[in-house]
């Protein structure tokens, strides 16, 4: 099974973009996952390929017309769930990305300017998606790293099976953020002339008590930096 992403865009040039690359790009070359890119201005119906007007009510900036997103979506064989990039959405997160990767098709519509109507978002029953509470200036990075995080967790994508649930948010690790990496060398004297040891009990190889040291910095740095996810 391979996941498609339809995505809805005025930049249907910025896709692939660095998906093309590394763990993302070989599995889109062995088909694990697929894209199709729809210009969304391809869908305008006057002279002038207006994709925006001004919104009602008054205030700055253009928001994107309904009809013309309706078509560009309906253009879609099989849009699967359908999200909007959305800095009012619900915020992405591993559980989403885990949720998300299970899924056949996924569409991604990339806002522009000041957003679109909201007409077509209630008609078409999109799910509202946000990737943090910051404000992009267009949905295209926001699903280039939905895709990515998605990406990575499909069968075989990783080299081992394992790794996502030992990594920050995942199931061994209890939802907390990663302990601390080192390799070596074990002893490294940075440029200002301090040397730092890798932590004994790492060189140890004891694995009951590396498991518990890497617990308790797991512990300590989620309590120190996201204390909300304990
Ligand atoms: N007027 C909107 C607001 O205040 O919520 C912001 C519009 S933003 C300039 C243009 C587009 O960027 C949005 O339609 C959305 O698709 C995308 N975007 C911006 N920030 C985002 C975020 N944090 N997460 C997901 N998409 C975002």
């Amino acid at each position: 099974m391979s996941l498609n992403f339809n995505l809805l865009t005025l930049f249907p040039d910025m896709f692939p973009g660095m998906l093309g690359h590394s763990l993302a790009g070989r599995a889109h070359e062995r088909g694990d996952w697929a894209f199709n890119a729809i210009d969304i201005r391809d869908f305008a119906t006057d002279n002038h390929k207006t994709v925006d007007d001004t919104p009602y009510g008054g205030g700055a900036g253009m928001v994107m017309r309904a009809d013309v997103i309706e078509s560009a979506l309906l253009s879609v064989e099989k849009p699967g769930r359908k999200i909007y990039l959305s800095p009012r959405g619900k915020v992405f997160n591993q559980t989403l990305a885990k949720e998300l990767s299970q899924e056949e098709n996924i569409t991604l519509l990339c806002g522009r300017y000041e957003g679109i109507d909201h007409r077509v978002l209630e008609a078409h029953e999109f799910e509202e998606i946000s990737i943090g509470d910051y404000v992009l200036s267009g949905g295209e990075p926001a699903a280039l790293i939905m895709m990515d995080a998605c990406i990575r967790l499909l069968p075989g994508v990783m080299g081992n099976v394992d790794t996502a649930d030992n990594e920050s948010f995942g199931a061994n690790t209890g939802g907390l953020l990663e302990y601390p990496h080192y390799t070596r060398p074990a002893e490294w004297t940075a440029s200002n002339g301090k040397t730092y040891d890798v932590p004994e009990v790492l060189r140890g190889g004891n694995h009951a008590d590396i498991d518990k040291w890497r617990e308790e910095k797991s512990l300590k740095v989620t309590k120190a930096v996201r204390p909300d996810l304990l």
